[in-house]
């Protein structure tokens, strides 16, 4: 089904074409955002330059560096690869070396705290140091979400996508906005590469629904009073985004200021989200030339504020939705990073491609005890039953 899906007037794209994507895409988004990380207002002119700069063949390759968002979700890959499924405490370590060997890309001075101590060879729980978090409270920053995208291309089934994103956000976020936050972007992900994205309404009705189950539990609800957020707070904001999307002109002040652009999750996952969709069809100040996927990587950086992370998400989204063709050459080439991340995407498949949803024993009650059996015991999520 998904194989066959095709974009409006262009070929099929096929579901290895849009693995590819979605993780290339991600990378792209980190390594052309980083320019724009932290600004307050980006004109479009400066997006567009900064993106036709990359068609310069004088440059060299790899010129643009990724960040934290790449180095991590790397991470997840290499770990879902080499485990054949979720196993926290190889996550876990993969994470703390991968900081040790490259510490200066751009990490978070929170996360960096937690990283810390996951590279203590004593420390039992690995889920631990995220819980210390800002008094206890866990963080609710993007840094889970950035990397999600992996889990979407590791397992079939939406109920593993969910379950192993969430736990593998709240290794550094474990405040539910932080890990819902990631749940939310790999169920976009897990969407997009079914071929959903050909139908908006559809998509972002699906989400919402996925939202409402994700968001009916008892913490979720709780740390949205704490924090004086509405009720289902995700839900809410992608109530949002369908009015957006409903409207004809809608200004990037407007998009900022009712979805925001920042670091928290909630402040930049459903806004990721938007983006994807907003760039479907052409829009007003993106050049002609430039196909879905281009739109969305430049509307993104336009956005300002956490632009490499934004781009990096909506880059996935995206990915999965144009597949690998979609993306100029001359950006891959420009983008450290972009072949190993089209080899991870292709052994991610081949990984997706075994695995029957049959095979992976995955059960309500198991999903519902996770949550604390996972606090003290060491737990190996195999895709396949072999153990
Ligand atoms: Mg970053």
């Amino acid at each position: 089904m998904a194989a066959a899906a095709r974009l409006a007037g262009g070929a099929p794209v096929s579901l290895l074409s849009r693995f590819r994507g979605a993780l290339v895409a991600a990378v792209l988004g980190d390594c052309v955002g980083g320019e724009f990380e932290g600004a307050e207002d980006v004109p479009l002119d400066r997006v567009l330059q900064h993106l036709s700069g990359l068609e310069d063949e004088t440059r060299g390759d790899g010129i643009l560096q990724y960040s934290d968002d790449t180095a991590m979700m790397r991470c997840v890959a290499h770990s879902l690869l080499t485990r054949m499924g979720f196993d926290e405490q190889d996550m876990a370590r993969s994470f703390a070396k991968e900081y040790s060997l490259a510490p200066g890309r751009g990490y978070g001075s929170g996360v960096i705290q937690v990283l810390r101590k996951l590279a203590s060879p004593h420390l039992s729980d690995v889920f631990q140091p995220a819980r210390a978090q800002f008094g206890g409270r866990g963080s609710f920053g993007n840094g889970g979400a950035m990397r999600a995208a992996p889990f979407a291309l590791a397992f079939r089934n939406a109920a593993d996508v969910r379950k192993y994103a969430r736990f593998g956000a709240m290794l550094t976020h474990s405040c539910s906005l932080g890990y819902n936050g990631a749940v939310l972007q790999a169920i976009a992900v897990h969407l997009s590469l079914q071929g959903d994205l050909a139908l908006p309404q559809k998509f972002i009705n699906k989400l919402i629904s996925e939202m409402e189950e994700v968001e009916n539990d008892e913490t979720a609800r709780n740390d949205a009073k704490v924090l004086n957020l509405a009720e289902f707070p995700y839900c809410a904001r992608l109530h949002i985004v369908k009015e957006l999307m409903e409207r004809n002109n809608v200004s990037i002040e407007e998009v900022i200021s009712e979805l925001g652009n920042g670091i928290a999750a909630l402040e930049s996952v459903p806004t990721a989200i938007f983006c994807v969709l907003h760039c479907l069809e052409p829009r007003e100040g993106l050049p002609e030339r430039y196909g879905g996927l281009e739109r969305t990587i430049a509307y993104s950086l336009a956005l300002g504020g956490d632009t490499d992370t934004i781009a990096c998400m909506a880059g996935a989204i995206a990915g999965a939705h144009y597949g690998i063709n979609a993306i100029p050459q001359s950006w891959l080439k420009s983008c450290e990073g972009s072949e190993e991340a089209e080899h991870l995407a292709e052994r991610l498949f081949k990984l997706y491609d075994i695995t029957q949803t049959d095979e992976v024993r995955v059960t309500t009650s198991d999903s519902d005890q996770a949550h604390d059996s996972h606090h003290h015991h060491h737990h190996h999520h195999h895709l396949k039953n072999t153990d």
